[in-house]
């Protein structure tokens, strides 16, 4: 679909920044084990399932109407969760929610981006940081990290001092490295992007329930332009929900709404995820059981002879494979769907279930028998 020679969409006046550019796809492939989109191995408890099938019938009661267009009731809840697991208590008027976090990042580029503007990313990163800033006519510019996949603090600074980007995205833990970004260094990359002009500062937090460093949230205090952005689609095992959430100053939340379409999140959406809330306890209790899966990962690997990125999320960052393709190939072969996020010589795989994960490093053990 990239090809610009080939793209259906060729004779279609589609904007001249979207020609010739691929949409976002990682494969859905029928595979016997799919570890290659950082989703949660674990369908919801029943328990849980039942009361969601409660809370979408008492909605289904009143779908004639709209919904409740600022969505009071989930934000108070979200707000309460993030009060008690993120170290720091925001209310109601500090968070906002969405369909999937990617929507609240595409409605802080739309408030904060857009044409003439700028937003700038560490890569490699989350893709769709870039692509979103694309569909809103942000321009888009790729920061430093380091050959560890640490951010290059300094070298971060002077790019942010030079380019003067309108939106910063520091993603914690980062996606497909899986390093986590420590509070000093959102701090001073917060502060050059202030110098260099009031901009706003994106932390994504997709993966922050797995990480074995504290939520960055306590640093939106006294900060009214950093904004935490959350999701229900890893921790909550709800990737299918499509909530996403952010938190920081109340004038962020009213910014958003110049941006966001009327009744926006569903009361179906908001009805589910509130159940989920209400099971928050099981939920995180699974979290437990992955971040375990996942260290272990990491070590079985690493004995294996592979190198491995340091992982503060649900999923591994491996190699290094001469050629990280023909890798992913030989994996798939094996009957395991990792992802190849174009990264030189890595692949990256999505902690699952424990059965899931042993049959993935069997498939890596026979695919270094093979090539050695
Ligand atoms: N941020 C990061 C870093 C992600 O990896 C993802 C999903 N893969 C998202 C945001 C978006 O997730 P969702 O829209 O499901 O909340």
């Amino acid at each position: 679909t990239g090809n610009p020679t080939t793209s259906p969409w060729d004779d279609l006046p589609v904007r001249d920044e979207l020609r010739g550019k691929s949409p976002y796809g990682a494969p859905q492939l029928d595979v016997p084990v799919r570890l290659n989109t950082n989703e949660n191995p674990y369908p919801l408890p029943e328990p849980l399932v039942a009361r969601i099938a409660e809370r979408v019938t008492e909605a289904a009661r009143h779908l004639n109407r709209y919904p409740d267009r600022d969505a009071v009731e989930l934000r108070t809840e979200l707000a309460k969760y993030l009060t008690r697991t993120a170290g720091h208590e925001v209310g109601t008027a500090n968070v906002w929610a969405a369909n999937g976090s990617n929507e609240v990042l595409q409605q802080l580029l739309q408030t904060f981006g857009g044409p003439g503007r700028t937003a700038m990313g560490f890569e490699p990163s989350y893709s769709m940081h870039a692509l979103i800033s694309r569909g809103t006519g942000t321009g888009w510019t790729a920061g430093p990290r380091t050959a560890d996949f640490t951010i290059d603090v300094d070298a971060a600074v002077r790019a942010i001092g030079e380019q003067r980007p309108d939106v910063v995205f520091i993603c914690s833990p980062n996606n497909p490295t899986g390093t986590a970004v420590d509070a000093g260094t959102v701090l001073r990359l917060y502060d050059a992007a202030q110098a260099a002009k009031p901009s706003i500062v994106v932390v994504d937090e997709a993966y922050g329930e797995f990480s074995h460093h504290p939520s960055l949230l306590p640093l939106i205090e006294g900060r009214p332009h950093l904004v935490v952005s959350r999701t229900m689609s890893k921790a909550f095992g709800a990737a299918g929900l499509r909530l996403g959430y952010l938190a920081a100053h109340p004038a962020v939340v009213d910014a958003v709404q110049l941006v966001r379409l009327p009744y926006h999140l569903s009361s179906v959406t908001q009805a589910t995820a509130l159940a989920a809330l209400e099971h928050t306890d099981t939920l995180l209790a699974y979290v437990e059981q992955l971040k375990a899966e996942r260290d272990r990962i990491v070590t079985e690997l690493r004995a294996m002879g592979c190198e491995v990125t340091e992982s503060d999320a649900n999923f591994v960052q491996f190699g290094r494979f001469e050629d990280s393709h023909a890798a992913w190939r030989a994996i798939l072969d094996h009957g395991v769907l990792v992802r190849d996020n174009g990264v030189p010589g890595w692949l990256r795989v999505t902690a699952g279930t424990p059965a899931e994960n042993d049959a993935f490093l069997d498939a890596v053990r026979a695919i270094r028998k093979e090539t050695n």
